[in-house]
């Protein structure tokens, strides 16, 4: 156990905090530009939504265009080295996803750690942090077995709740109410086949043809997916095969019931239906309650899953994913806020160093779900000031609680987007430990250079 004689210090150039998509982005590509890279992650696992069956979203636009490539790409790579990459998917309602087996993915996140030399602390916490004349000075981390004093030029906040943020006294945002948290849960042994079949011929059931550049019927598009043979379907809490589960009670109150292939045979699939809004979704008693209250919403899923919808009758039940998903918290104050225009109209700028593609994406209490299309079915760019807190010189953000309102956020907030904030923001920190600067006082010329040559995708969308 952890005990006042077991300290121990540590020094790096770079410290990231937070190994989800956004931390894992950012380490990486901290490393890769040449910075002793330190990544802390209070769990057991790498990776975060990565490793969860979730599609990937946000990698490519609404229209199509890959907008998001560097360290993403990288990991796509390694997956489909080891068999685990099942495709880049158009789902035929609105969006092109990246599908993964999520246990390769946690392997191809190790892959690629250790190819960059990051240095990685699992099990461990950032449980404090210390400041001075408004930078961080260091940071206190603990496991079971040491408390550690972190020093680092520069410190990256992906803790996904703005930990770092907090633990510095800056201010930060919150909704008044938060989006659901929900238990994702697999399926092994799916006969997509008759699945396929069955979407074919009650495209009612199926959210399908709301991309504007895609002028196809509903039946036409449930017959293309079914041609096609990948089960990505998204059952629409309108449609009557939903709709009619919630009104029995046979469901919970739902927006969606959405299936994501894992496996490049097709016969693995991660469902997404379970919601629960949380007075707090940063920890403690509520989301104890929450995980296990979720597993009678799960089990009752499955039950409806396997007794109403054809492909289920002989698969088997494959477990929940490795942690409760939680799709919205706090949010940093910073430099610039990304707002609900700047998604909505796919506004560009000149001092863009990643970009966001996912619809405005809402998820509200019971069956709300609040979804608006980008224009043009294009890309916005986010600027390095989201990812740099108001009142802390050497500290960054990147993940979903980049500095953005609320609606915003609900479109940034997905993996894609994540690992290119991660991958600017990695890359932004090795720069300033190797200048010996400030972000603040680095060279968006440089950044955006220095990115672009190493596969991050910042033009060229409409
Ligand atoms: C149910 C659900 C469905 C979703 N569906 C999709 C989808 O279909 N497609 C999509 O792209 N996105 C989806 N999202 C959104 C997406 O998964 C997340 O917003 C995204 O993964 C956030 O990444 P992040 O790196 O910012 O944060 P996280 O993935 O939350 O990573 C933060 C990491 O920091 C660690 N950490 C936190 N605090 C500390 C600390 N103090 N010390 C050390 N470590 C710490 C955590 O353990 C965690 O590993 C969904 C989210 C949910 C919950």
């Amino acid at each position: 156990m952890t005990s006042p004689d077991s300290r121990k210090e540590l020094e790096h150039e770079v410290v990231v905090v937070g190994a989800g998509s956004a931390g894992i982005a950012a380490a990486v590509a901290s490393a890769r530009n040449g910075a002793d890279t330190l990544l802390v992650e209070s769990g057991a696992t790498l990776g975060g939504d990565l490793i969860s069956g979730l599609p990937i979203d946000g990698c490519r636009s609404t229209g199509g265009d890959w907008i998001v490539g560097g360290v993403a790409a990288e990991l796509f790579d390694e997956c489909r080295a080891f068999g685990g990459y099942v495709g880049s998917i158009f789902d035929r309602r609105n969006i092109c996803v990246v599908m993964v087996n999520p246990r390769v993915m946690g392997f191809a996140v190790l892959r690629l750690l250790k190819k960059y030399g990051v240095g990685i602390l699992p099990y461990t916490q950032a449980i404090g942090l210390a400041a001075e004349n408004g930078r961080v000075a260091g940071l206190e981390l603990a496991n079971k077995t040491v408390r550690l004093a972190a020093r680092a030029e520069l410190y990256l906040d992906c803790t996904g709740d703005a930990d770092l943020a907090v633990m510095a006294g800056l201010p930060f945002e919150t909704g008044e109410e938060t989006q659901p948290a929900s238990m994702t849960f697999q399926f092994r042994g799916l006969d997509s086949r008759a699945l396929l079949e069955f979407v074919r011929d009650h495209p009612e059931n199926c959210g399908l043809g709301e991309n504007p550049l895609v002028r196809k019927t509903a039946p036409e598009l449930a017959r293309e997916l079914y041609e096609e043979g990948i089960p990505k379907v998204f059952f629409s809490g309108e449609g009557p095969l939903i709709k009619a589960a919630v009104e029995s009670g046979e469901l919970f109150p739902c927006s969606m019931l959405a299936l994501n292939p894992n496996s490049p045979d097709y016969t693995c699939v991660t469902v997404n239906t379970t919601r629960m809004v949380l007075p707090d979704n940063t920890g403690g008693g509520a989301l104890g309650e929450a995980m296990l209250a979720l597993t009678d919403q799960v089990v009752q899923a499955a039950a409806f899953v396997r007794k109403r919808i054809p492909g289920f009758a002989g698969a088997s039940f494959d477990g929940v994913a490795p942690r409760l998903g939680i799709r919205e918290s706090r949010r940093i104050v910073g430099e610039y806020r990304l707002g609900e225009r700047d998604v909505a109209e796919g506004i560009k700028r000149g001092d863009g160093v990643c970009k966001g593609g996912h619809e405005i994406d809402v998820h509200g209490r019971d069956r709300d779900h609040v979804r608006l299309a980008i224009r043009n079915a294009g890309s916005y760019d986010i600027p390095l000031g989201c990812l740099l807190p108001k009142g802390m010189a050497n500290l960054l953000a990147a993940g979903r609680s980049l500095s953005s309102d609320r609606v915003a956020n609900s479109s940034a907030r997905v993996m894609g987007t994540c690992m290119g904030m991660g991958q600017a923001a990695g890359t932004a920190a090795a720069l300033c430990a190797k200048g010996k600067i400030l972000p603040r006082e680095l060279d968006i010329g440089l950044l955006r250079g220095t990115l672009r040559e190493q596969g991050a995708i910042l033009d060229g969308t409409p």
